[in-house]
């Protein structure tokens, strides 16, 4: 049986996201822009796997989810690069104690391909989360019979870690 102070050392997140393609804006995806001649609308600048990433993390430690920290409804998040929410959600994944252990994450859409930009992808994301590329899962598939063509989807899941107790001067020494 595991101990009480063990428990919590772990902590699964899991996000989810969908966009809609507009023509004519730019095609933001994990930090990058996409070559493409649709992007994702939607407040912010759109970039699903982002917003994907965001909810997992803020999942994690049991925070509110991305639209409730920053409101679809409020201007200040229009065309907002989403990077700043995800930095929020680290910011508060550090002050709850933990650590990322890695992320994995599926992207789902009929078109651009995305393989070709996939190193980038995770280049970016590595930098943006501060852990290596190894610990980064970037997957595409397409919409298999979803009839979702006009969309991007993201699937994204984080492990946490405990972070490494400080050592502190014993009382009963
Ligand atoms: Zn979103």
């Amino acid at each position: 049986m595991p101990s009480r102070q063990n428990r919590g050392t772990f902590r699964v997140g899991y996000g989810w996201d969908s966009h809609e393609f507009v023509r004519g804006i730019p095609l933001k995806i994990g930090g990058i822009t996409v070559p493409y001649t649709k992007g994702l609308g939607g407040h912010s600048d759109g970039d699903v796997l982002l917003h994907a990433i965001t909810d997992a993390l803020l999942g994690a430690i049991a925070a509110p989810d991305i639209g409730s920290l920053f409101s679809p409804s409020d201007p200040k998040w229009k065309g907002a690069d989403s990077a700043v929410f995800l930095r929020e959600a680290l910011r508060r994944v550090r002050a709850a104690g933990y650590l990322v252990t890695n992320l994995d994450s599926t992207l789902i859409l009929a078109a651009p391909k995305i393989g070709p930009h996939t190193a980038a992808i995770r280049r970016k994301v590595a930098e943006l989360m501060g852990i290596d590329g190894d610990r980064i899962g970037i997957k595409a598939k397409t919409p298999e019979g979803l009839a979702t063509d006009d969309a991007a989807i993201a699937h994204a899941v984080v492990l946490l870690e405990a972070k490494p107790a400080r050592k502190s001067v014993r009382k009963h020494n």
